[in-house]
Order: C-alpha cells, then sequence, then structure tokens
C-alpha cells in the first residue's frame, strides 16, 4: 500500500513526486513509455525560470533522477484502470495491481493525427511526430511543418538548420504560437509559410514524396518534400479514468486551481488538466499543487 501513487513520469508527475517524498509519503510513479513527457523531444528550453538554456532530454533527466534521489519508486508500466474503493484507490496497470490511498495523475497528451489517408502507414517512411527525433534524416532535404501553435514554430526553426527548405504550413493566416518566434522563422531564408492551407493528400512511393496542400480558396499545390512533420497539437491521455473523474468535452480532466477532482483523493496535475496555460512551468506547479493537496489529504484521514 502506497500514500500515493503517480500516473505519469512527465515534469507534473516527477515534481509531484518529489514533493511527496519531501512530505516523508511512500510513492510510486507509473509511467507507460519513457520518463519526461514530451518535453524530451524539445532541443532547447529557454522558458524555465533561472535555467537560461537546457535540452529536454537534459531537463527530465536531472528531474528524473531527483525524484529517484529522494526515493521515489519509478516503474515503467502502462495503467489501465483505476478504481476508487473510498479510502483506497485501486490501480490496475498490464502487469499487476497496486493500490494507493491517494492517486495523482499526471498523464499528460499524444499526438494529434492529421487525419489524412495513408498517415499511419507513412509513419518513419517520411512522416514523423518529433522534429528533434526524426530531423536528422532530412539533412539537406526538404521537409514541411504542419501546425501553427508553439510545437509547429520551434520544429520549424529546429528543422531549418538541418533541412535545405521547410514549407510551415497552417491551416488560418496567423499563428497560435509566440509572436517571437514567428519573427525568428520570418528571417529564416529557407523557411517557406504556406497559410490558409491544408495538407489534404500524402503522395508516396515507398517514402513520401510529396504532399497536396489545398488552399481555403480552392487552389491546390503538389509540394516535393522528404518529410512531413506533424505538429498539430495534443490530445489528452484521461481514456482510462473517463468512467470516475470528470472530463470536457475535449477529454481534459475537469479539476479546480487546486487540482482537486470530484472524487475525493484523486487529483491531477499537468496538461491532462482543464487550463489556461500548458507550459513546462504550469505542469511542474500543478505537480507541487497536487501532491501539497494529496499530503493534506491523507492527514484528514
Ligand atoms: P496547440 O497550441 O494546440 O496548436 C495546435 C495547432 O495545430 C494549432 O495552430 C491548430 O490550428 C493546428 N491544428 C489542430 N488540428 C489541426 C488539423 N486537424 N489540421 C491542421 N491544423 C490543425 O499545440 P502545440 O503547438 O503542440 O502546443 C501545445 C501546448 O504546449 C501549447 O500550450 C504550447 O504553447 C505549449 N508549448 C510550449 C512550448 C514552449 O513554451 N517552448 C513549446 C511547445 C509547446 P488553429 O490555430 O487554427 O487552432
Amino acid at each position: 500500500m502506497y500514500d500515493i501513487i503517480i500516473v505519469g513520469a512527465g515534469p507534473a508527475g516527477l515534481t509531484a513526486a518529489i514533493y511527496a517524498r519531501r512530505a516523508s509519503k511512500k510513492v510510486l510513479v507509473l509511467e507507460a513509455k519513457a520518463y519526461g513527457g514530451q518535453i524530451i523531444n524539445t532541443p532547447d528550453i529557454e522558458n524555465y525560470p533561472v535555467v537560461a538554456h537546457i535540452s529536454g532530454f537534459d531537463f527530465a533527466t536531472n528531474l528524473y533522477n531527483q525524484a529517484k534521489d529522494l526515493g521515489a519508486e519509478i516503474v515503467m508500466e502502462k495503467v489501465t484502470q483505476l478504481q476508487d474503493l473510498g479510502e483506497e484507490k485501486k490501480i490496475v496497470t498490464t502487469k499487476g495491481e497496486y493500490r494507493a490511498k491517494a492517486v495523482i495523475l499526471a498523464t499528460g497528451s499524444e499526438n494529434r493525427k492529421l487525419g489524412v489517408e495513408g498517415e499511419d502507414a507513412l509513419v518513419g517512411r517520411g512522416v514523423s511526430y518529433c522534429a528533434t527525433c526524426d530531423g536528422n534524416f532530412f539533412r539537406k532535404k526538404t521537409v514541411a511543418v504542419v501546425g501553427g501553435g508553439n510545437t509547429a514554430l520551434e520544429d520549424a526553426l529546429y528543422l531549418a538548420d538541418l533541412a535545405e527548405k521547410v514549407y510551415l504550413i497552417h491551416r488560418r493566416d496567423a499563428f497560435r504560437g509566440e509572436e517571437g518566434t514567428v519573427e525568428r522563422l520570418q528571417a529564416r531564408a529557407n523557411i517557406e509559410f504556406v497559410l490558409n492551407s491544408n495538407v489534404t493528400r500524402l503522395i508516396a512511393e515507398k517514402r513520401l514524396k510529396a504532399i497536396e496542400v489545398t488552399n481555403k480558396d480552392g487552389s491546390v499545390r503538389e509540394l516535393a518534400v522528404n518529410g512531413l512533420f506533424v505538429a498539430v497539437g495534443r490530445i489528452p491521455e484521461n481514456q482510462s479514468f473517463a468512467q470516475l473523474i470528470d472530463l470536457d468535452p475535449s477529454g481534459y480532466a475537469i479539476a479546480s486551481e487546486n487540482c482537486r477532482t470530484k472524487v475525493p483523493g484523486i487529483f491531477v496535475a499537468g496538461d491532462n488538466r482543464v487550463k489556461e496555460v500548458r507550459q513546462l512551468v504550469t505542469a511542474a506547479s500543478d505537480g507541487a499543487v497536487a501532491a501539497t493537496e494529496a499530503v493534506k489529504y491523507l492527514a484528514a484521514l
């Protein structure tokens, strides 16, 4: 029996583990994939207070080591079910069962697909969701990035250093991501903006060789590209808990700013929670808040 089980070893979950361990609680962190969450793919973090520059990998590794050194158990198992048994919560994973008095759900989110025919079959053969993982394969080649948020903008900047040419395709004429990054993109000679446009077809032989892009005005362009980086947002990973906690229409967990869900003893932290700002610093903040609230909850049992 653990005091607190944390589902997810991203910035929110690992920060929660640090806070819970510093409060001397028995803590287990369960992670389905790899520690670090989506930040692990960010080449350079420059908006985390005090740390002017750090790679996502180094950030995540430091955080993981900090939680482990403080005594958190971290196990790589996918959670498939959560049951509320009142003062006890049961967690089922692909390998077994665990029990805790409190649970913090810090599961983050997964890549949203573009939804164009052939997309899945071309993953690893030209289609990618991670510029820092796969960008190197496209040195001196032509690539397209689709999306208008910070991920797409930062991916385009990153790829412009490697590829010969980068198309940045966005369905509107204004970007959702930061203006400063847009200005940096505009200054790059090898980046071409393709606005008001959607990718409507993937053209491939064995690998992707071109994409069809349709403008809002109905005009169609075929762009010869070796790679397509899809950065059209993320989907919260709350499906396994949908029976228990409230989700909004987009699937984000509904919780107050103190990270409490409607179920006593179940908390939610990070990108899978309904909130305005989803950043590294707010994920870490959620982790601290959720763990502190969980400790308060345990004290009142
Ligand atoms: P996002 O901000 O949700 O942006 C998704 C983008 O994809 C939007 O521009 C959206 O268009 C577009 N889109 C969605 N569905 C589409 C579709 N089916 N076809 C074409 N385009 C589609 O996602 P994100 O960029 O992954 O960022 C997620 C969060 O992480 C954000 O809060 C972001 O600020 C944060 N983030 C921060 C940093 C950083 O601080 N350094 C880095 C990366 C991400 P519309 O604009 O028209 O809706």
